[in-house]
């Protein structure tokens, strides 16, 4: 304890012992002194550990208000990601987020024509090149890779085996194989693959199987794309 602290608390402890009239005062007879001498440093030593111990506990009590003011803090920045991201419901609660900040929507899903093969599997949306992608919901990469039409495409598989392919994109910051949480950056929008413009082309395929429509899983999870 450094020494100001221990001057202090001693200070502290003497007055304490006086006002509870356990110091005897400067005009007490020569004879009882000797026996309060014993009984004042008894009386200061009690007072003493009283005040530490009061300090102590003071100290505890600053270090847990610090920590709760860290959680809110905490709290009030997921709760900004996760707005960001279109989810504006109680954090607790979140299954979904949408894949970009900011975006337009384009080709909806289930569309024919000169565009695509067959009918259109996914959603698109059109966004700057280089705007960041984000995992929809908490999953493991299962795929990184230059899938011919789909250019650069990430494959994230969700617990229940619910795949989302990311497709066109410029880079892919993941590897196969990596844990990703909901609002996790994964990669960027290109224009890689079959593709006219920068956009994702988001594909949702529940069991890995085929392809349901994007806007309304992501409806169904509170969002509002
Ligand atoms: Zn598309």
């Amino acid at each position: 304890m450094p020494a100001l602290k221990r001057a202090g608390l001693l200070v502290a402890a003497i007055a304490a012992a006086v006002g509870l009239g356990l110091v005897a005062p400067a005009h007490a007879a020569p004879e009882t002194v000797v026996h309060q001498d014993a009984r004042t440093a008894e009386a200061v030593a009690e007072a003493m550990a009283l005040a530490e111990q009061v300090a102590e506990r003071q100290q505890t009590l600053v270090a847990l208000n610090r920590r709760a003011a860290a959680r809110d803090r905490e709290l009030i920045g997921h709760r900004e990601v996760l707005a960001t991201y279109g989810y504006h419901g109680d954090p607790d609660a979140v299954r979904a987020v949408l894949p970009l900040a900011s975006y337009d929507l384009s080709a909806g899903f289930g569309l024919t024509g000169p565009l695509w093969e067959a009918e259109h599997g996914g959603q698109d949306f059109s966004a700057y090149a280089g705007e960041p992608l984000v995992a929809v919901a908490d999953g493991v990469v299962t795929e990184v890779a230059y899938a011919g039409p789909y250019g650069l495409r990430t494959i994230l598989t969700l617990p229940d085996g619910t795949e989302v392919w990311y497709c066109h994109q410029t880079d892919a910051t993941v590897v196969v194989g990596q844990e990703v949480a909901l609002t996790d950056v994964i990669g960027s929008v290109g224009s890689t693959g079959n593709s006219t413009g920068p956009h994702l082309h988001l594909e949702v395929r529940p069991a890995a199987g085929s392809p349901v429509d994007p806007m309304e899983w992501l409806r169904d999870r509170g969002l509002e794309p």
